[in-house]
């Protein structure tokens, strides 16, 4: 049984002030927002010139926005108070450092909540902006500047990655057309399966330049405990690995080699369809029956996430089809031992399973 314990209502403690060294003197609400005048809790005497007792000389106030309560956007009305060295005659304000970082007009606790909206959230810019009660601008310079410091310069966020990613991304309709731009996975998590791949970094462009470039810019210890480097077809990403990772084993991962399967299934199915019939694939054929079949499964097998296994067992079933002695079946025993398909002989595993599909097709689209 849980036997809660009630405190008395405490605007302080309800909206997270005593977090920001802040503590609540008053409230003014009103239909479309909040405003909680604030103290700083802590003096903040000393002259930080000469160390000699400051006196108080007036009080300034720092506006900042914080995160909403009930859709209505918070304000805190910080009244900071200001002193004045009675020995060098410098002056100074209470520290807030603890409530916004300086010259910022947002909370810390603001940040917090708009940063978690965006990430864990999927919230758009707008909507937090519009929780904050700040412009557009903003909030997302706000949240920007916030994802770099807590998220890319954590020191720690490349330990322990021994499996990369790379794959290419486009932003459409962005002020400049299309922007593409080179996205860096680490697959360890997924791999060892202790959890799910997380992004390790994004650099604009795509080419085999900018990826190079991001290996080089690593220490090479880390580029030394990387084994797997996963990629698209794309040859420049290939390059750029082998160039910088030479240890590494690249290999070409399942959601592209089951793309590009089912890719060369609609081509060879096009090609047989047109060659025995004379016309396009209409439903009812025996052929476009088949592809729905083959479609569905590779589908099915792309939607697991990055299993090997299956992907494997799919490339061997289809290749069982043709006889040992080939030399394309040759070529798809070497892919079995490894865990992941290299990327090189993916493509030649492509050209198997689009032979032995020709074949069936055939067959389907003569009974
Ligand atoms: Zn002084």
């Amino acid at each position: 049984m849980l036997h809660p314990t009630f405190a008395t209502p405490d605007l302080t403690t309800f909206c997270r002030l005593d977090e920001l060294g802040l503590v609540a003197v008053g409230q003014l609400l009103e239909p479309g927002r909040a405003t909680i005048e604030c103290r700083v809790v802590d003096d903040d005497p000393w002259c930080r010139k000469c160390g000699a007792e400051g006196a108080p000389r007036d009080t300034v106030t720092r506006r900042l926005a914080h995160e909403p309560f009930g859709h209505r956007p918070t304000t805190l009305l910080v009244r900071v108070r200001r002193y004045r060295c009675a020995h060098c005659r410098r002056t100074w304000r209470q520290d807030t450092s603890k409530a916004a970082t300086p010259r910022t007009k947002i909370s810390r606790g603001g940040l917090e909540w708009a940063l978690r909206g965006i990430v864990v959230d999927h919230l758009t810019v707008s909507r937090v902006a519009a929780g904050l009660g700040v412009s557009w601008s903003a909030a997302n310079a706000a949240v920007l500047a916030e994802g770099k410091r807590r998220l890319i310069d954590d020191p720690t966020r490349f330990d322990g990655v021994t499996t990369i990613g790379v794959d290419e991304h486009v932003w459409r309709h962005t002020r400049l057309g299309d922007k593409y731009v080179t996205v860096i996975i680490d697959l360890t998590p997924a791999r060892e399966k202790t959890g799910p791949a997380r992004l390790l970094d994004m650099v604009e462009g795509r080419s085999k330049a900018v990826f190079k470039q991001w290996l080089a810019g690593r220490p090479k210890e880390w580029s030394k405990r990387i084994e797997v480097v996963a990629m698209d077809g794309f040859a420049g990403f290939k390059t750029a690995a082998a160039e910088e990772l030479p240890d590494a084993v690249p290999v070409m991962d399942p959601f592209h080699v089951v793309r590009l399967a089912g890719d060369a299934l609609d081509v060879c199915r096009r090609r047989v369809q047109q060659d025995t019939t004379g016309h396009r694939g209409l439903k009812g054929d025996p052929l476009y029956d088949l592809l729905s079949r083959h479609r569905s499964r590779l589908t099915h097998r792309g939607a697991e996430p990055l299993d090997q296994h299956a992907l494997v067992s799919l490339i061997c079933t289809l290749a069982s089809f043709i006889p040992v002695e080939s030399f394309l079946a040759r070529s798809m025993l070497v892919i079995v031992p490894y865990l992941l398909v290299p990327a090189g002989l993916a493509a030649t595993a492509f050209a198997v399973v689009a032979a032995v599909l020709t074949h069936r097709f055939r067959r389907a689209s003569r009974s």
